[in-house]
C-alpha cells in the first residue's frame, strides 16, 4: 500500500476524484490516496463545502459499502448519476477492505449495470438507509399476471414453491452480469444481462456458441472441434418463409428441447424480463436468418405459446445486437401478426415488453393503423381495424389514444383522423423496415399441424 497523504491539488471542497485510488484502512480509520492526480469535482451540484477531515470521517463510516446502498457514481459521460449497489467483491490484488461494486444506474436501463471502482463513487452522497422493501416491490411488479398464474397453476399444493419462485425471480433481478461476451458465428458480442447458465459455466467470462445448433462451450478449441462435426447449417425445424436471403424457421420446443433451451440461455443475455427457461415444450420459436453459402445465420427470433388463453401471439422477441437497427425487429413483429392473420385470430405481445420491444411495437401499430386510416374512406370501427390487422382492440385503442386521435362522443369512441395529422404521426413513427412478403409464407397453424 502506498504512503498516506492528503489529496493533492484539491479544490475548495478538498474532494479527490479523477484517477485517484482511494481506499480505506480499517485499522487506522483513515483514507489512503495512492498515486493519481486528484482533482475537484466542481461539476457536482449535490456537494456542499465541508472540511476535509470531517468529510473523510463521515464518508469512511460507510465503507465497505453495503449491498443496497444508494450513492452517486461517475459514469462514462463524466457526470455523476444515482446508483444502487447490487453486489460487491474484494479486489484481487487489493487489501482486505478493497472492494469494487456492481451498480445499477437507477435512471438507466439495467443493460448499463457495471462493476465500478470506489474512486468513481461520491461517498458524500451515500444514503445511509438501505431499503430492501423497494426491491421487493419492484420484483413483484415485474412478474406479469401471466407468470403468476403459471406459477399458481404449477404449484397448487402450497406456498413454498410460490415463495421459491418469487425468490428466484428476486435473485435474478439482483444478479450480476455473469457472461461478459459471447462468440456467435463471425461476431463477438458484448452481453447486456445476467443469464442462468448451468453452474459449470459460472467461471467463464466468455462463451463460444455454435451459431447453428446454439450449443455453447467455454473454450475456442472446443467450438472448433464441435464445428468440424456439427452437421447443421441452419436452425432445426421447418423453414416456413424464404424471400431473397431471408429465411424464417419454426422450431417446436418439444421436438427440439435442447435447441429451445440454448436459445433461451442466449436470448436472456440480451433480455431483462425473460423468466421461462425450461418449459420450452409449450413454445414455438421463430428464428430469422440471413442465408449465404456458409449457411443460415440467426439474426433474431420470437417465441410464441402454442396455446394462449390471453391471445398472446408473441412471448419474447430479440434481434441480436450486431443486426439491430436494420429493420429486423419490425420484421419479426410484422411476421407474428401475419401468423395471427393465418390463424384467424387477434394477437398481442405478452407483457412486460422490454424498453426496445415497446418502442418497436408502438412504431408498428402506428404505421399499420395510420396507413389504413389514410387510405380508408368513410367510417371505420376499432373492431374492423382489429379484423383487418389482427391487432388486439386494446392495443389499437391505446395507440390511437396516445396519438390523440380518439374522441369520446355520445357514449362512443370516435376516430378523428385529419390527413395532415396522420402524416405527421406516420413520419414520427419512422420507416417500416423490411416487408413480410405474405406470398412467401408457407405455414399451417400449430393446432392444425397436429
Ligand atoms: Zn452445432
Amino acid at each position: 500500500m502506498g504512503s498516506i497523504e492528503s489529496p493533492k491539488g484539491a479544490g475548495s471542497n478538498g474532494y479527490a476524484t479523477h484517477n485517484a485510488t482511494v481506499t480505506y484502512d480499517a485499522d487506522q480509520k483513515t483514507f489512503i490516496t495512492i498515486d493519481g492526480v486528484p482533482s475537484p469535482a466542481t461539476d457536482s451540484p449535490y456537494m456542499t463545502p465541508e472540511s476535509d477531515a470531517s468529510r473523510k470521517r463521515r464518508a469512511s463510516a460507510f465503507l465497505p459499502l453495503e449491498v443496497g446502498t444508494r450513492v452517486m457514481c461517475r459514469w462514462r459521460d463524466g457526470k455523476y448519476h444515482p446508483v444502487k449497489v447490487i453486489e460487491r467483491r474484494r479486489m484481487q490484488c487489493g487489501g482486505p477492505n478493497d472492494y469494487e461494486y456492481y451498480v445499477h444506474y437507477t435512471e438507466f436501463n439495467r443493460r448499463l449495470d457495471e462493476w465500478v471502482k470506489l474512486e468513481q463513487l461520491d461517498l458524500d452522497s451515500v444514503e445511509a438507509v438501505v431499503d430492501e422493501k423497494v426491491e421487493d416491490k419492484v420484483t413483484s411488479l415485474k412478474m406479469t399476471r401471466h407468470q403468476k398464474r403459471k406459477i399458481d397453476e404449477t404449484h397448487v399444493e402450497g406456498h413454498e414453491e410460490l415463495d421459491a419462485a418469487s425468490l428466484r425471480e428476486h435473485e435474478e433481478f439482483t444478479k450480476v452480469k455473469n457472461i461478459a461476451t459471447i462468440e456467435l458465428g463471425r461476431y463477438e458480442i458484448e452481453t447486456w444481462y445476467f443469464s442462468p447458465f448451468p453452474p459449470e459455466y459460472n467461471d467463464s467470462l466468455k462463451l463460444y456458441f455454435c451459431e447453428f445448433c446454439l450449443n455453447f462451450m467455454k473454450r475456442k478449441e472446443q467450438l472448433q472441434r464441435h464445428m468440424r462435426k456439427c452437421d447443421l447449417k441452419h436452425p432445426p425445424g421447418d423453414e416456413i418463409y424464404r424471400c431473397g436471403t431471408l429465411s424464417m424457421f419454426e422450431i417446436d420446443g418439444k421436438k427440439n428441447k435442447v435447441y429451445g433451451q440454448n436459445l433461451c440461455y442466449l436470448a436472456k443475455l440480451f433480455l431483462d424480463h425473460k423468466t421461462l427457461y425450461y418449459d420450452v415444450d409449450l413454445f414455438l420459436f421463430y428464428v430469422l436468418c440471413e442465408c449465404d453459402d456458409r449457411g443460415c445465420h440467426m439474426v433474431g427470433y420470437f417465441s410464441k405459446e402454442k396455446h394462449s388463453e390471453e391471445s398472446y401471439n408473441l412471448a419474447c422477441i430479440l434481434t441480436l445486437p450486431p443486426y439491430q437497427r436494420k429493420g429486423y425487429g419490425k420484421f419479426l413483429i410484422a411476421f407474428s401478426y401475419e401468423l395471427s392473420k393465418k390463424e384467424g385470430k387477434v394477437g398481442t405481445p405478452e407483457r412486460p415488453l422490454s424498453d426496445l420491444g415497446m418502442l418497436s411495437y408502438r412504431g408498428y401499430w402506428t404505421r399499420v393503423l395510420l396507413d389504413i386510416l389514410k387510405k380508408h374512406k368513410g367510417n371505420i370501427s376499432i373492431k374492423e381495424l382489429s379484423d383487418m390487422t389482427a391487432i388486439k382492440a386494446d392495443d389499437i385503442l391505446n395507440t390511437l389514444q396516445s396519438l390523440e386521435l380518439i374522441q369520446y362522443r355520445k357514449g362512443q369512441h370516435v376516430i378523428c383522423a385529419d390527413p395532415k395529422v396522420l402524416d405527421r404521426h406516420l413520419k414520427a413513427a419512422g420507416r417500416g423496415g423490411l416487408e413480410v412478403d405474405v406470398s412467401k409464407l408457407i405455414w399451417t397453424p400449430y393446432k392444425e399441424q397436429n
